[in-house]
């Protein structure tokens, strides 16, 4: 039950120096510049990871687990995901929605899932709620669902701005949010309203409707696909410079996007990069036919990551609060995630000088060996 690390460059996601760390069963109990093996307490399984470096495992806030998709017919729903998906990409904390189908995916079934890829070891929260409003909920309403369903965290992805949308007026988006706000309150969660955000023109204008004509505070919303074009990236902008946060979902411009907010005066702290994993990613033409899908990959949040570092030159631990401390924050889990300190859940990412994932370890259960799973899903 006891493990201890030792010799590893140490990612809080502050730089601490070389540190030994010491887990008992699924928690960090210590860390220090040397730890001694302990006798008398059983088995000790110790690891020299001299050289390599530690990291909080990544939370990624945005995965179609049970798959999604279906925009071009039945044969283009997108599969379930797999464990070791998460896991070959550093990820221990998964968030899973429903997107555009709420008809043939089911509450039920995303929580049950989630719960699925928590015995096999990642942690795992849904936000209930798909595309449309009114939106599916487990319970009847999304209040109750956040009271009193312990996995849920807060209401989405509702789409917005979107060709799929509801088409929600300001007023639903309004009703929905003030619900989810008192059921997050009174369930001790986040109470998050997730937003999809399309290609429209209206962006997130209903968000700052919302912040104009209500009294729900700007930290309540985190519309998501942020970086799908420029007009969305600076209302993002926006968003932030009134306190409010951002998700983007990883793709091959994203580096450069976050750059560009950072240099019009964003900090870090306000931005999350998630995957849309197991998502079908698809393209639309003017006329809003469908002329192409992929299936969202997890990985792609790790490798905007290294991007960051090793072609922008970000500071490894400012980059890693993008998918650490910040989804850590937004969810109300620094206490537990996102960070590697005394008390935290043991979810630690071993990884060479080039930042290539050589270990995983999910609440302290030894996932990832020389890049490869030790431990698969049920079904792998
Ligand atoms: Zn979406």
């Amino acid at each position: 039950m006891l493990k201890i690390l030792k010799n590893v460059a140490l990612y809080a996601p502050e730089y601490q120096g070389i540190k030994d760390v010491l887990i008992c069963d699924t928690r960090i109990a210590h860390i220090a510049d040397c730890i001694e093996t302990p006798t008398g307490l059983g088995e000790v399984e110790v690891f020299d990871y001299s050289g390599l470096k530690a990291m909080p495992g990544f939370i990624d806030g945005h995965v179609h687990m049970l798959g999604g998709g279906g925009e071009g017919g039945p044969a283009t729903r997108t599969p379930e995901l797999m464990l070791t998906t998460a896991t070959r990409a550093g990820v221990t904390t998964v968030v899973g929605c429903l997107g555009t189908d709420g008809t043939t995916r089911h509450m039920e079934s995303l929580i049950i899932k989630a719960r699925a890829l928590e015995e096999e070891g990642l942690t795992t929260f849904i936000y209930t709620g798909a595309y449309e409003i009114p939106t599916p909920t487990l319970t009847g309403c999304v209040r109750d669902d956040l009271i009193l369903m312990d996995k849920v965290i807060g209401v989405g992805e509702i789409a917005l701005s979107d060709h799929r949308s509801a088409q929600p007026t300001h007023t639903d988006l309004a009703k929905l949010a003030a619900e989810t706000r008192v059921g997050g309150m009174l369930g001790g969660k986040p109470g998050i309203v997730h937003f999809h955000v399309g290609g429209g023109p209206e962006g997130i204008n209903a968000i700052f409707w919302m912040l104009d004509h209500t009294e729900i505070p700007v930290t309540q919303f985190l519309p998501t696909h942020m970086g799908r074009n420029q007009a969305l990236l600076d209302q993002g902008l926006a968003l932030i410079k009134k306190g409010g946060h951002i998700d983007i979902t990883a793709g091959s411009k994203v580096p450069g996007q976050i750059m560009y907010l950072l240099n019009k005066g964003a900090t870090l702290d306000s931005i999350t990069i998630s995957s849309d994993g197991q998502g079908s990613l698809p393209k639309f033409n003017e006329k809003g036919q469908l002329i192409g899908l992929k299936v969202g990959q997890m990985k792609r949040v790790y490798e905007v990551w290294r991007t960051l570092i090793q072609k922008h030159q970000v500071d490894i631990s400012e980059a890693l609060k993008l998918v650490t401390a910040n989804p850590a924050k937004n969810l109300k889990l620094s206490n537990t995630k996102g960070a590697i300190k005394p008390g935290a859940d043991a979810d630690i990412v071993i990884m060479d000088d080039q930042l290539n994932i050589q270990e995983l370890f999910a609440r302290g259960r030894h996932m990832l060996s020389h890049g490869e799973p030790i431990v698969k899903g049920t079904f792998e």
